[in-house]
């Protein structure tokens, strides 16, 4: 399994792809994880309501219900977790979450919670109801996460002073906040924590539709001319992903103002996401390599994600929270207990002859 084929070995491993691989490109123009350039541009694009928030239409009803409740209670909401790959509105829902509550949000993520201490601090300084946000929850340390059971389940928290025999534990009490987690990884989540959140929802990809809202308020935020189909094509492209549209839209902006008149029109969109290496899908040079690798190294697989992360020199945790997801539900690979798999779709998109039917017809 997963050995490389006779013609591997012919070719060598450089010929993986035709056109240049981006193998180590972390400025993917499709990338859905933020990025600084996110972060500086993106805040003035972050819906400010649940109104502004487009799509997702059932997790915010049901929050909105959840909120009023806990608001006509007078009570904190319950701890919220949500789930899905990266860009789709995560930590914007939290940011809303706390909005819509009147409270204050204080954002964190779990790699930098190194620490028991470094909870401690935000802990004891949280109002009743604040909205303490955890991105990437699943990344905790495992004496954080311990810490923080006591925390979310009776608003205290224990600790140790002195050693051995004199050991002994003291309860610090806290105010009744609202713990907001976020992660790309839901299978990550150990059982004890997972039990811990009231309220959890898996966030899904963005129709085209919804996506091209998105670009259309977008645009006019950036106060850039856009033309209805131009924001399709954008749409489409974005890979069901809101921050992907918004970066798209941004470069294609830029493309418009050096190279046009500053209106986006089709044959701008166009050229300006062509030039960027992103396909009519939406696949951009490392999906395409990613694809091509399984196809022309492994003859469309099984090949396991390490050994499609050593051939192209990319880590395989990125490969599997922002490659392969999209690649998945898009149709070009399987995923079996033995390796990831080419479908026909990802031939014909390569312009590869063969395809998984006819070899599973081989099997
Ligand atoms: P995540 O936390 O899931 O990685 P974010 O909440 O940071 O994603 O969203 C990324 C960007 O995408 C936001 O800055 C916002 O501009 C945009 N965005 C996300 N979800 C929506 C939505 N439902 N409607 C409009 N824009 C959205």
């Amino acid at each position: 399994m997963n050995q490389p084929d006779a013609r591997r070995r012919l070719l060598g491993p450089a010929d993986v792809s035709l056109e240049p691989v981006g193998a180590q490109e972390h400025d993917r123009v499709v990338d859905p994880q933020d990025t600084l350039e996110d972060e500086v541009y993106g805040a003035s694009l972050r819906p400010r309501s649940f109104d502004e928030y487009v799509g997702q239409e059932r997790l915010v009803e049901n929050l909105r219900i959840a909120i009023d409740a806990a608001k006509r209670r007078g009570e904190p909401l319950e701890h919220v977790l949500f789930y899905g790959p990266p860009g789709l509105g995560k930590t914007t829902l939290a940011g809303l979450i706390a909005r819509e509550l009147g409270a204050n949000f204080r954002p964190t993520s779990g790699p930098t919670l190194e620490k028991p201490k470094d909870l401690v601090g935000i802990l004891t300084s949280l109002d009743v109801g604040d909205v303490f946000f955890v991105d990437e929850i699943h990344r905790l340390s495992h004496v954080v996460e311990e810490f923080l059971y006591p925390a979310m389940e009776d608003f205290q928290i224990d600790f140790v002073v002195d050693h051995g025999a004199y050991a002994k534990t003291l309860k610090l009490p806290l105010r009744r906040f609202t713990l907001v987690g976020a992660t790309t990884r839901a299978g990550m989540i150990t059982a004890p924590l997972r039990e811990r959140f009231g309220i959890v929802h898996h966030l899904d990809y963005y129709a085209p539709a919804e996506l091209e809202r998105i670009v259309r308020h977008s645009a006019s935020v950036l106060e850039v001319p856009i033309d209805g189909v131009a924001a399709a094509t954008i749409a489409s492209r974005s890979r069901g992903t809101p921050r992907v549209a918004n970066r798209l839209l941004r470069r294609v902006r830029d493309f418009a103002q050096v190279r046009g008149d500053g209106r986006i029109t089709p044959a701008i969109a166009d050229e300006a996401l062509r030039r960027e290496g992103v396909d009519e899908l939406g696949l951009d040079r490392l999906d395409r390599a990613f694809l091509r690798t399984i196809v022309e190294q492994y003859r469309g697989g099984p090949a396991g994600i390490a050994a499609i992360a050593a051939t192209l020199t990319e880590d395989a945790e990125t490969l599997e929270d922002v490659v392969e997801p999209f690649l998945l539900k898009e149709g070009f690979v399987t995923r079996t207990a033995s390796g990831r798999r080419a479908t026909a779709l990802a031939y014909s998109h390569l312009g590869v002859a063969g395809g998984a039917p006819a070899q599973e017809r081989l099997l």
